[in-house]
C-alpha cells in the first residue's frame, strides 16, 4: 500500500511539473519606428524585476521582437500622430503568427491617440483591447521614464486578464483609472481588491 501511495504522489508531481512548464506565457515587447533594442531591453529588465513579482501567481517570460516601421496609414486623418486603435488591430493580426497565449506590447516614442467620448482624436499614453492580448504604449506623454514598466503593466493587465480599472480607485494601485491625469509616481502595487479579483487571493 505504501509503495502504491508513493507512485501516486510521484505521478502527481510529474503532472504538476508539466503543467507549470506549459503555463509559462510569453510577453513580446514590439518596438516601433525609432525605438531601439537597448530601450526595449531596459524595459524588459525593469518589468522582470518589478512587475513579474507582482504578477507572481502566474508565470511569464519577456522577449523582444525585431523593430517594425509603422505604416503612415496607421496615423490619424491629419497625419499628426498614430491611432492606437489602428495599431492594436495591426497587432491582433501579428498575434496569429506568434505562439498561443502570448501577448504583444507595442512600444513607441511618437504620440498616439484614440477617440474618447466627444473628442475624436485624444492623445493617450497607452491602449489595449481588453482580453485581446495586444496593447501599445508610448513614452511621448510619460513624464518619468522610470515609470514605463508601470504603464506596460497597466496595459498588459487590461489586455491579458480582460480586467478593467481598480474598483477602489486605490492611489497606490497600478490599475487605477488615470481619468486623463496619470499618477504613476504614487503607484507601485496591485491593491488587495484587484489581487482578489485577478487571483482570488
Ligand atoms: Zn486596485
Ligand atoms: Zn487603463
Amino acid at each position: 500500500m505504501k509503495s502504491f501511495l508513493r507512485i501516486c504522489v510521484l505521478a502527481a508531481l510529474a503532472v504538476s511539473s508539466v503543467c507549470a512548464c506549459t503555463k509559462v506565457k510569453t510577453i513580446y515587447i514590439q518596438p516601433y519606428n525609432n525605438t531601439t533594442h537597448e530601450e526595449c531591453e531596459a524595459l524588459r529588465q525593469a518589468f522582470i524585476e518589478k512587475a513579474l513579482p507582482i504578477l507572481a501567481p502566474d508565470t511569464f517570460r519577456v522577449e523582444i521582437l525585431p523593430v517594425i516601421e509603422l505604416d503612415d496609414r496607421l496615423k490619424n486623418d491629419q497625419m499628426s500622430r498614430y491611432r492606437a486603435d489602428k495599431i492594436n488591430r495591426f497587432e491582433r493580426k501579428m498575434l496569429r503568427s506568434l505562439p498561443r497565449g502570448c501577448t504583444i506590447v507595442g512600444l513607441m516614442h511618437q504620440d498616439i491617440s484614440c477617440t474618447k467620448g466627444d473628442v475624436a482624436d485624444y492623445g493617450i499614453l497607452g491602449l489595449s483591447f481588453r482580453g485581446d492580448r495586444v496593447c501599445v504604449i508610448s513614452t511621448y506623454r510619460l513624464s518619468r521614464k522610470v515609470d514605463l514598466w508601470k504603464l506596460m503593466m497597466h496595459e498588459f493587465i487590461h489586455s491579458y486578464y480582460d480586467y478593467a480599472h481598480c474598483p477602489d480607485d486605490c492611489v497606490s494601485c497600478i490599475m487605477k483609472n488615470a481619468y486623463g491625469k496619470p499618477d504613476f509616481p504614487h503607484e507601485y502595487e496591485l491593491c488587495p481588491t484587484c489581487r482578489h479579483a485577478l487571483w482570488g487571493e
